[in-house]
């Protein structure tokens, strides 16, 4: 039985097998708007994704993963101009961002990650095709739009009946979204092309119609059906985008293709919370990979938190969770080790292959693998972890078992895209690391009185150390609420904070 995941347009949970034998499982990403770094709610979407990538390969199918980048639309222009740099510097910049905190978040990049602006002239074809098929229409100004109203199937992947069908100005997470705002037949048709206003400055191409740059719904559809061709496996994205976004690239696709059933499976993730209520800038609860790394969080321990909730479910993001997830990996660190030990293993034979050969054994972990391949059930897959750890390392089993628990462990964690080793991995190559800093459980002092040396200083976070400074002072200034704030701060960060003759001494709880 193959991977099953649920399925938007058929509501169906459904197992996931390339549609053409033999082939590899085509799949369709919709990527970032790269105008500045993307948050964490993005980066759930995209490591779930990753996650079901992995699985796929785990399950011995191959994948080939498309995810595009759109380089050019309403705010990359804006924020360009904004900085007085053409929109490819601007938008290369954040493209080198996104890699940069996508590789630190242990993703695999995408075998193919199309632009929109290279690939303009692929999108004119489109809209030519949909022209001349009865689709689309030209405004006065040189705008075309896509007539809703000729593809009578449009809503079938948001369910949303016509007379209820609501205008491209809400999307399916109840978000505004004003990127049409131009002179429209209907309410519910939506751009193909925008004709050129004063304000794209040197952002517009040639066209048909006239001078002007596409919406941004046709990007998807042009490159997806270019790559994967016109029916291809799975198309991915947040809930946010099943509406208008992918209802609207199902309806360029098809109309323009002539095919029906643009993906085989719709696979949608739900939205990400901040302490239980919607992420937004004015709250101050946008975070970026960066804002977590500055309070002292690893990009693992991010990673485990986005992808412990099921993707169908909203997940309650809280730093509270963040260090929770910490001690998380420590835990399943520590079991590593001792199973290790016993194989008579380094942590360093631990990591899979990045390539993997048909994966046979899990051992004690066969059934948190069924549970991931049952609509990819992480909270399941990681409650059967956790319930096999104490026993893979109960005395007495055989180092036959102990081995197959450790295939089944590392392959596990190879697809939740947590590497286990990998910093204690680099630490155990300096001469100069303390001992215990591998496992984490011993104490790490790193502020010392009266000269006394900082041990492997360089395994704690300079957030948590700028931290334990300001604590430090407090407590000199006698503020005790202050320090005392300052001590829970850390321990919701997962560092446990303790005075010494020393020093105070930082130990990862
Ligand atoms: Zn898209």
């Amino acid at each position: 039985m193959a991977i099953c995941v649920h399925d938007t347009l058929s509501r169906t949970v459904k197992p996931l097998a390339p549609r053409e034998p033999g082939t590899p499982y085509r799949m369709y990403c919709c990527g970032p708007t790269v105008y500045g770094p993307a948050h964490i709610g993005n980066f759930r979407t995209f490591i779930l994704q990753d996650v079901l990538r992995r699985a796929l390969q785990m399950d011995g199918v191959e994948v080939l993963h498309v995810r595009n980048i759109t380089d050019v639309d309403d705010k990359t222009i804006r924020r360009s101009q904004e900085e007085g740099v053409s929109l490819g510097e601007f938008t290369q910049k954040w493209t080198r961002k996104f890699h940069a905190d996508c590789a630190a978040l242990n993703l695999l990049p995408p075998h193919i990650e199309p632009s929109a602006v290279e690939h303009i002239p692929l999108q004119v074809d489109m809209i030519k095709n949909l022209m001349e098929r009865g689709h689309a229409y030209r405004t006065p100004d040189g705008s075309v739009y896509f007539k809703v109203r000729s593809f009578p199937e449009y809503g079938k992947l948001s369910h949303l009946e016509p007379e209820s069908l609501r205008t491209q100005d809400t999307n399916s997470a109840g978000d505004l979204h004003t990127a049409d705002e131009y002179g429209r037949e209907h309410a519910h048709d939506f751009a193909l092309w925008k004709a050129r206003k004063p304000e794209d400055g040197r952002n517009f191409w040639p066209s048909p119609w006239g001078e002007g740059r596409p919406g941004w719904h046709i990007e998807c559809s042009a490159m997806s059906t270019h790559y994967l061709g016109g029916t291809f496996d799975l198309h991915g994205g947040g809930v946010d985008l099943c509406f208008p976004h992918h209802e609207n690239e199902i309806a360029q696709a098809e109309c323009s293709t002539g095919e029906r059933g643009l993906a085989a499976h719709w696979f949608h993730c739900a939205h990400l919370m901040v302490d239980g209520v919607k992420m937004s800038k004015s709250l101050g609860n946008l975070y970026t990979l960066d804002d977590l790394r500055a309070k002292g969080a690893s990009p693992a321990a991010l990673r485990y938190a986005l992808v412990a909730g099921h993707y169908r479910s909203q997940l309650n993001f809280t730093l509270k969770g963040l260090s929770d997830a910490t001690s998380a990996i420590a835990k399943i660190q520590k079991a590593a080790r001792k199973l290790l030990a016993r194989a008579g293993l380094e942590p360093a034979d631990f990591a899979p292959p990045e390539v993997l050969e048909t994966v046979t054994t899990w051992g004690i972990f066969q059934k948190a693998w069924d549970c991931l391949r049952n609509d990819l059930n992480i909270p399941s897959m990681l409650g059967q972890l956790f319930a096999a750890l104490p026993r893979a390392t109960m005395p007495g089993r055989t180092l036959e078992e102990v081995r197959a628990d450790l295939s089944g462990l590392g392959n596990l964690l190879y697809v939740l895209g947590i590497k286990l080793f990998e910093e204690s991995a680099k630490n155990a190559k300096d001469p100069d690391a303390a001992d215990g800093v591998n496992g984490g459980a011993n104490p790490v002092i790193v502020a010392g009185n009266d000269g006394v040396a900082a041990a492997a200083q360089t395994d704690v976070p300079e957030a948590i150390r700028e931290l334990a400074e300001r604590r430090k002072k407090a407590k000199e200034a006698r503020d005790y609420a202050t320090a005392d704030a300052l001590r829970a701060q850390l321990e919701g960060l997962g560092w446990k904070l303790t005075d010494s003759k020393a020093g105070h001494i930082l130990t990862p709880l």
